[in-house]
């Protein structure tokens, strides 16, 4: 083999390799990081494959091996490659994903002197030549950065052009040095003796300091000092508290190095499987005998579909497959939405497989995440758990992949590669012959959909475990908000809602209030009857734009005044443009002005501990009710919550997006299935102007088939998916005429080639604007297409830049 078709880390390089040739004497394989000139750099690139012919006439030589050992394994180069071609991302973008956490460093140049120096007369030179010349020659080695400095940009890199070009000094390239830090991580000392911090505390509890004085007794207690993030959860204090201990010179706080071990801070007990029930027994001995086939190589990996609510024992099974493909040879990886990557999930891993858990999400320093590849890499962990591009790990072996509420719109990514972490998973599951297990409680229709052919095997898990007593489903009270206004209530609680928070607050019982904030104030509604205008022809709900007071189809670009009076009621109150958390806040704590608030929103949880500092916060009952947004639907488990209540289920359902009816309907059914999990029971109320829409039905009975049916006959009936694909095509411009010119212009060179080809099963819808009409100044337009084969259809069409294409897009643009 003699040449290598390398993928190049420069933007111009697109969804193509380049041909190189492999100098004599180097050895180099499939995956290997390799450095290539390209153009008039020298840049990094992944061998994508070896060939005894180039692709094109003219080849220059692989400059040099990055890293001894191939970083992307042969199945990897093969899904990188997919992936490019696929969601026709560049194709470096793709190889990217599977690199080491901080590979993509910068280059550093240096000047060297050349090793063949001439023996020449530099009196021809000018002074400046000559130091530079004279410095590079004491030292063997100047960076081009320091030079820069010293004499400027331009007079530097002439000046290093000229030495060159005389052959007097030679241009070398380094790899900047990966930024990692060791960690630190502050912690609590006592600075004095433990009887006279006692004595302190018992004075500052006298003076009414309570919280100093818990946190000093506290820390008295242990015979070790503690972090203080665990200091602050268990007096629950926060740090203004502990440096007010340490102006008062009681306690010091120091920083202290840590080891980068994400799961290291979790106390982690071992614990052995459970008894199955029988419903999980005859699921998980499916998913078995198919890793017992894969191993015998006498059937091919199948993939489950592992069906059941929340509570119903999916965890308990994933686990159990996870130890059989174990027990096998083999190794898996779990993934997650990132939000439920808690410190409860991870432990429940980690106390099955106790030291072979690696655990991987975004809010890892790149030094975790670099150090957890590398270990990876090497095979010490039986299972690797993460979010999204968890998928991507370098884990050996692979045996079973498991996807954990796999409806989750999360596991997009909304950058390029716009990839879908589930299709990925079942690309690299048919490379590497792995079995797929998809788990949830409400699964996406597609999903179901492939379940229903057979395609992938149908596992049900009808009921909750139930440990204990009590933690039955909860019971769920649709309020029709119509006959609320008519019955004179305005307030934005119904009356059963009032009530029913009044009466669990007067218990002392914790209370859920649920706003979907999602396409909130895009549309109007009519306060009195709830009616909603939709385009005429596309049947979607318009679009309320703020500007010019318009309403907007953001499919075929229809515009209308908003109207005065409501059509179907005649009410004057047809401009209500919903509730937003504010409001919402304010309200409560009006009506409830006994009951502790607390808000749990995207604004409030920034940071890496935020979400579970709340979280501990309403659990240790310092509050009564918590206010939030989509994120408290996911992965909680409150026991002392006794109800829940949807300000407005309708939000959801108004997005003008044809998986707005899934989308309410996982999400009201994540938010049913929240209360009662305690032994405490729990009810759920839902307040809405369309009780009779199938989504909020389906929702209430916790009835997923109920809602599968209308659905997919809806999906059927429009051809949406699973019965075509859809790809977003999204043009964005500083001028808004210019950007619909351009858009118009793509939609007749996209007929054109579709009528040229006689591709009979493409649609085009638009151009219109997108939902998203304006985003960072500039102006956006978006053409959806409708058929199959769509990514080989898009590949033969001259993108330019300005556009961006999403290949199975979700949610909305
Ligand atoms: P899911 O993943 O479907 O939400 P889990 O696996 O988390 O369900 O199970 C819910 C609860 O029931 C957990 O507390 C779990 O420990 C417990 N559980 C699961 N399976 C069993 C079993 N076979 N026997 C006893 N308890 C179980
Ligand atoms: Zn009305
Ligand atoms: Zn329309």
């Amino acid at each position: 083999m003699r040449y290598a078709e390398v993928s190049v880390n420069s933007p111009v390089a697109q969804r193509r390799a380049f041909s190189y040739t492999i100098p004599s004497g180097l050895s180099i394989d499939v995956g290997q990081a390799v450095w290539v000139p390209f153009g008039d750099k020298l840049l990094q690139g992944i061998v994508l494959e070896l060939s005894r012919y180039p692709s094109v006439e003219e080849t220059r030589e692989i400059a040099g091996i990055i890293e001894p050992r191939p970083l992307l394994s042969p199945l990897q180069v093969l899904l990188a490659r997919w992936i490019s071609e696929y969601y026709l991302s560049p194709l470096f973008d793709a190889v990217a994903l599977m690199l080491p956490p901080g590979f993509e460093r910068k280059t550093l140049t240096f000047i060297c002197c050349s090793p063949t120096l001439p023996e020449r007369d530099v009196s021809s030179l000018s002074q400046r030549q000559r130091d530079v010349l004279e410095l590079v020659q004491r030292q063997g080695k100047v960076s081009l950065k320091e030079l820069e400095k010293a004499l400027g940009k331009k007079r530097a890199q002439t000046i290093v052009s000229q030495l060159v070009g005389q052959g007097l000094v030679v241009r070398s390239y380094e790899l900047e040095r990966v930024k990692v830090k060791p960690k630190k991580v502050p912690y609590l000392y006592l600075a004095v003796e433990a009887s006279e911090a006692r004595r302190e505390a018992t004075g500052l509890r006298k003076k009414g300091a309570i919280r100093q004085a818990a946190l000093l007794e506290f820390l008295t207690q242990q015979s070790q000092p503690v972090p203080l993030a665990e200091a602050r959860q268990r007096v629950s204090c926060d740090k203004a508290v502990a440096d007010a201990l340490v102006g008062k010179g009681l306690v010091e706080l120091r920083q202290i190095e840590v080891k980068r071990e994400p799961i290291s801070d979790l106390d982690v007990a071992m614990s052995g499987p459970l008894i199955l029930t029988a419903a999980q027994k005859s699921a998980f001995e499916s998913i078995k005998s198919s890793l017992l086939q894969v191993a015998k190589d006498s059937a091919s990996p199948a993939i489950f579909l592992l069906h059941g609510v929340t509570g119903s024992g999916k965890t308990e099974i994933y686990l159990q497959a996870l130890a059989e493909a174990v027990r096998l040879g083999k190794r898996g990886i779990v993934l997650v939405p990132e939000i439920a990557l808690t410190p409860q999930t991870i432990e429940r891993f980690a106390s099955r497989f106790p030291g072979k858990v690696a655990v991987l999400h975004s809010k890892l320093s790149l030094g975790e995440q670099f150090d957890e590849w590398q270990r990876i890499r090497s095979g010490e962990f039986d299972v690797v758990i993460g979010s999204r591009s968890a998928i991507f790990a370098p884990q050996p072996d692979l045996g079973l992949i498991v996807i954990d509420e796999e409806h989750e719109w999360t596991y997009k990514q909304d950058n390029s590669p716009r990839y879908h972490a589930r299709d990925v998973a079942m690309k690299l599951a048919e490379l590497t012959g792995a079995v797929v297990i998809l788990g949830s409680a409400t699964p996406d229709v597609e999903t179901f959909y492939q379940a229903q052919q057979g395609n992938y095997r149908l596992l049900q898990l009808p009921e909750r475990v139930t440990p204990s007593e009590g933690s039955a489903l909860p019971q769920v009270k649709v309020v029709d908000l119509r006959q609320e206004l008519k019955a004179g209530n305005r307030s934005i609680f119904s009356r059963s809602l009032s009530q029913a928070t009044a009466k669990a607050v007067a218990n002392r019982e914790q209370v859920i209030l649920f706003l979907n904030r999602r396409g909130a104030a895009t549309f109007i509604q009519c306060r009195s009857c709830g009616f909603v205008l939709r385009c005429k022809r596309c049947n979607v709900p318009l679009s309320y734009h703020f500007t010019g007071d318009m309403l907007v189809c953001h499919q075929c670009n229809h515009r209308m005044a908003v109207p005065q009076i409501c059509p179907r009621c005649l009410s004057r109150r047809i401009k209500f443009l919903g509730v937003g958390t504010q409001k919402l806040e304010q309200e409560a704590s009006s009506t409830f002005s006994q009951a502790r608030l607390l808000r749990w929103d995207s604004d409030a949880t920034r940071g890496k501990h935020s979400h579970q500092e709340i979280l501990a916060k309403f659990r240790a009952q310092e509050a009564d009710i918590l206010i939030g947004t989509q994120m408290i639907a996911k992965g909680l488990d409150l026991p002392l919550v006794t109800l829940v209540g949807v300000i407005n289920a309708d939000t959801g359902l108004n997005l003008p997006d044809f998986r707005a009816g899934e989308r309410a309907f996982q999400l009201l059914s994540q938010v049913a299935g929240r209360a009662g999990r305690g032994v405490l029971g729990g009810r759920v109320i839902i307040q809405t102007y369309s009780p009779e829409h199938y989504a909020i039905q389906a929702a209430t009975k916790q009835d997923y088939a109920l809602f599968y049916d209308k659905e997919i006959a809806y999906r059927r009936q429009l051809h949406n998916p699973p019965f075509a694909r859809l790809a977003s095509l999204v043009y964005s411009h500083t001028n808004d005429v210019l950007c619909q010119r351009e858009a118009e212009r793509m939609r007749r060179l996209l007929i054109t080639e579709r009528d040229s080809k006689g591709i009979a099963d493409l649609s085009l819808i638009g151009p219109a604007p997108a939902f998203i009409h304006r985003l960072r100044g500039r102006f956006r337009w978006q053409l959806i297409l409708r058929g199959f084969e769509l990514s080989a259809f898009l590949s033969q069409i001259p993108i330019p830049p300005g556009w961006t294409v999403d290949i199975d897009p979700v949610g909305l643009a």
